[in-house]
């Protein structure tokens, strides 16, 4: 099977683990998509989920690694691939001045990124009429794996740690939306500062869009060296059934934004993540990555995950020729345009280990 489809379907069934504790510290709960795991497939690190119901009944199977973390990933006992497990980073093993294990500060993501949620709550997260319902970023915050707000001084502290022991080499930076008209632009434009003035790191800011135009000059001037703006569900119905706060921005508001903020990062390094799986179809996923791509915006279609505990926990995962089917097409639109994951210089769609986008870029 083509490591592409393979690691689609992978993406979208979840593994299950012979050894639970194989491989670091798994993602669970926090912003975004969560209840993975890295994996390293053919060189490629990829984020695989582990923890979630579908998982739990996968036909991919991962053996318990050997000493040196190598392992096998089969299907109804015929081997696909060998595997491993990034090693657990060094600088988790550190504490910031204050007392605060560097782990609830940063995470790492796939092989090679630094990931902090900056404000670990969210104006959309009071109430179950408000919530995204895909998001656990309470989740990590009430189970004591983080801490509520990151200080640009602990933020750029880990950065350099992580930089100098475990050679990561581009930084996302995630935050709920804080109240107020900035939309989480100002924590991020700040904590960007700071990181920028302790270590030479390419950084992603991630937030709603601002009120303001305005703040997109000011995150880059800060340190943002590029921006995600992420769209998640694309129709407006089922907007405002999985992230009805979240819908009370509109669809226009984002892409006026979108044409705003790529003049200043520039073209392609402005994103924004895609869920699949969420309601939308797959036409409708391309019809609206079209229209981010004569923008100049690189679309990141995901695979949904159901993570454990939020409202879509028992929704299904889309079935991997759905992904297949949006990917495919979606990798030569992005080479005709002139976009691609290698060419952000930091982010999401950098690392790329949420989806399989990126490998069906390079089998273009
Ligand atoms: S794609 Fe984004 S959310 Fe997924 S592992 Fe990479 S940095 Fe983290």
């Amino acid at each position: 099977m083509p490591t592409a489809q393979l690691i689609n379907e992978l993406q979208s069934c979840g593994v299950r683990l012979v050894d639970p504790n194989a491989g670091h510290q798994s993602r669970r709960g926090g912003a975004g998509p969560s209840d993975h795991k890295a994996i390293t497939i053919d060189g490629m690190t990829v984020m695989v989920p582990v923890h979630t119901a579908p998982a739990f009944e996968s036909a991919y199977l991962v053996d318990k690694p050997d000493a040196s973390g190598r392992s096998r990933l089969s299907r109804s006992g015929l081997t696909l691939a060998e595997v491993n497990f990034p090693v657990r980073p060094r600088f988790y093993d550190l504490s910031t001045t204050d007392g605060i294990p560097y782990w609830k500060i940063a995470v790492l993501h796939g092989r090679d990124v630094l990931a902090t949620t900056v404000l670990q709550s969210c104006i959309r997260y009071q109430s179950r009429t408000k919530t995204c319902q895909f998001c656990a970023i309470g989740q990590s915050l009430a189970a004591g794996r983080t801490v509520e707000r990151k200080t640009p001084a602990q933020l750029a502290e880990v950065a350099k740690a992580a930089v100098a022991l475990d050679g990561v080499s581009h930084m996302v930076m995630t935050t709920g939306t804080p109240p107020g008209r900035d939309r989480g632009a100002a924590i991020l434009a700040e904590s960007a500062a700071a990181v920028k003035a302790a270590v030479d790191l390419p950084i992603q800011g991630q937030c709603e869009p601002p009120d303001d135009d305005g703040w997109f000059s000011r995150m880059k001037s800060a340190g943002v060296d590029t921006l995600g703006m992420h769209l998640e569900a694309v129709t407006p119905a089922v907007r405002r059934r999985v992230m009805p706060g979240k819908a009370q921005v509109s669809l226009d508001r984002y892409f006026d934004a979108f044409a705003a903020a790529v003049p200043v990062f520039g073209r392609g390094q402005v994103s924004s993540y895609i869920l699949a799986g969420l309601g939308d179809t797959k036409e409708a996923i391309l019809a609206t990555c079209e229209t981010l791509i004569a923008l100049g915006v690189y679309p990141f279609v995901v695979p949904f995950v159901p993570i454990s505990g939020t409202p879509l926990e028992s929704h299904p995962p889309p079935p991997p020729q759905f992904m297949h089917e949006i990917l495919s097409v979606l990798a030569p639109m992005l080479r005709t345009a002139g976009l691609q994951a290698a060419a952000i210089k930091a982010g999401c769609g950098k690392c790329g280990a949420c989806s399989a986008l990126s490998t069906y870029e390079r089998a273009v």
